[in-house]
């Protein structure tokens, strides 16, 4: 293979370059980030579950609606996502997960590690570190952690 570098002038490396590099803000934690160093890594979190409206809780984890009194205090502190939005409130998630956003050029599914062999050496932290698992003898940088109820 040929030596990888991240101004690659080979057009097919350099849009998958493009695509992990963009700068994007997760639109679960706000956090800006880049796919380089979010695929695998789980830093975010999120609800495997759904929510149920009639008992404000989520079926995931049980996590029910904080309540209003709780919210300015919260809020102050930036740990609530929308701190401007109206009561019920919920955490941003219960099971790690990569950042997500709807602006990503990715997919927000597993990713196949032999198409991006070329960004490998530029990972950190590097992908033995990163969730993965083999399908099909493929290693494959997963998403989100599997939920096990
Ligand atoms: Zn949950
Ligand atoms: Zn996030």
């Amino acid at each position: 293979m040929e030596k990888a570098s991240l101004f690659s002038s080979n057009p097919e490396i350099k849009k998958v370059i493009k695509k992990y590099t963009a700068v994007l803000e997760c639109s679960r934690c706000n956090k800006i980030y880049t796919e380089i160093s979010n695929v695998g890594c789980w830093q975010c979190k999120y609800h495997p579950g759904v929510l149920d409206h009639d008992k404000k809780e989520w079926t995931c984890c049980g996590e029910k609606a904080h309540l209003v009194s709780n919210y300015n205090s919260f809020a102050r502190y930036g740990i609530w996502k929308d701190k401007f939005s109206p009561v019920p409130m919920y955490s941003i998630g219960c099971t790690p997960c990569d950042h997500l956003s709807y602006d990503s050029p990715l997919p927000y599914k597993d990713v196949n590690v032999e198409n991006i062999a070329q960004l490998i050496p530029f990972m950190h932290p590097e992908l033995t570190e990163r969730n993965y698992s083999l399908k099909d003898r493929k290693p494959f940088l997963l998403r989100k952690k599997p939920f096990i109820p």
